[in-house]
């Protein structure tokens, strides 16, 4: 571990027990609450914006709303903030947020410095329970879903909290859990992040979600969302491929793919697919071959993840030169190939490194 990682806890909550998180709510619900209070429907917009644009931390600081309604919400909501266990900045600058949620379960974040903007890498569960074979979060088993406002919170919380000019432009589902397993409310938080007139007003086409391949989700999600598509594919044929994802024995790669086919992208989008290079087990010069016929009735793009490696894993990185002629031979089949070398690996904050544990 160098000594240029800075330890930083920090907490904060305005958590009230029994009391729900009014980001727990859609427009349409706080509405149909509002209502009910025999209230106007545009005070809806109101809060929402106080949440969302003014990051207001408590009703009080709603001032255009009067004190009756301020004193109304604040008595059947709270606004919660998720309390910062833990944040370790990595040497390249990249910075892991461990939050302690409500349970005293803990989620992480990750936000990742690009050359002009922010991108913050997000959970959509405690754990995960797709056991791949290679990924440290699934060490841990399944713990439970985050509620759509746990998974808003790791955005909004930190998103206005940044200590330069640079700005959070884009989001990834892919820290810890499997978005797609927890689809309803992964895909209520979108619909927040994306909201641009009530919500945190992030660009579709800058979020990504990623899944191991939920083949019936991936038709839902085409019909409700136009953010941009990533599967963790990671192998070539089928007995490896089950080897490391189980999910892989109840859909297939064929399937999954056939799904990829079929998904409805907007113009001028493509697919991404993650393939993490591992040692003498999907990086030969025939996997490449084989991925690069796989891919070619998608319009995909790759991303090649070298192994990131943790105490006690079985796998093994390939060497550099293994990783370049991989991606030379889909590079020369007209690929579009990036190679994901993992931010934050000094901090275990690199793809498939985070563990939620809180060790102080
Ligand atoms: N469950 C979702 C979201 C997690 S994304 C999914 O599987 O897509 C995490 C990404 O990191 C996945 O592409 C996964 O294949 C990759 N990954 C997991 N463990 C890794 C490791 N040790 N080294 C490199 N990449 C890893």
């Amino acid at each position: 571990m160098s000594n240029k990682i800075k330890y930083q806890p920090i907490c904060s909550t305005t958590f009230k027990p029994n009391t729900p998180d009014i980001k727990e709510l859609s427009r349409d619900q706080l509405v149909a609450w509002l209502k009910d209070q025999g209230l106007k429907p545009f005070r809806a917009v109101q809060i929402l914006r106080w949440i969302y644009l003014h990051q207001a931390d408590t009703f009080d600081e709603m001032t255009d709303l009067g004190e009756e309604l301020r004193k109304l919400l604040s008595h059947h909501f709270t606004i919660n903030r998720l309390e910062k266990a833990k944040v370790e900045t990595s040497q390249d600058g990249s910075r892991k947020y461990l939050f302690r949620l409500e349970d005293g379960k803990h989620v992480e974040s990750v936000l990742i410095p690009e050359k002009d903007h922010y991108t913050l890498c997000i959970s959509s569960q405690v754990g995960c329970a797709q056991g791949c074979r290679f990924c440290l979060t699934a060490k841990g088993g399944f713990v439970r879903n985050l509620s759509k406002g746990e998974i808003i919170a790791q955005v909004r919380d930190i998103a206005n909290h940044l200590d330069d000019t640079m700005r959070l432009t884009n989001i990834v589902l892919m820290g810890m859990g499997e978005p797609l397993a927890n689809y309803r409310n992964v895909i209520e938080a979108v619909k927040i992040l994306t909201d641009s007139d009530t919500g945190l007003g992030f660009s579709s086409r800058k979020i990504t979600i990623s899944t191991a391949g939920l083949v019936p989700r991936l038709a839902d999600l085409g019909r409700e969302l136009t953010v941009n598509l990533a599967i963790s594919l990671n192998a070539t044929d089928n007995e490896t491929r089950s080897m490391l994802m189980p999910i892989n024995r109840k859909y297939p790669v064929e399937t999954l793919l056939d799904a990829c086919a079929q998904y409805p992208l907007l113009p001028r989008r493509r697919i991404t697919f993650e393939y993490v290079l591992i040692k003498g087990v999907n990086d030969s010069k025939q996997d490449a071959e084989r991925l690069a016929g796989l891919l070619r009735p998608i319009q995909a793009k790759i991303n090649l993840i070298p192994f990131n490696t943790y105490q006690g894993c079985e796998f093994e990185r390939p060497q550099e030169s293994v990783i370049n002629d991989f991606k030379e031979i889909l590079t020369q089949k007209h690929y579009t190939v990036i190679i994901r070398h993992s931010k934050g690996q000094d901090i275990s904050a690199a793809c498939g490194q985070l563990s939620g544990k809180y060790d102080a």
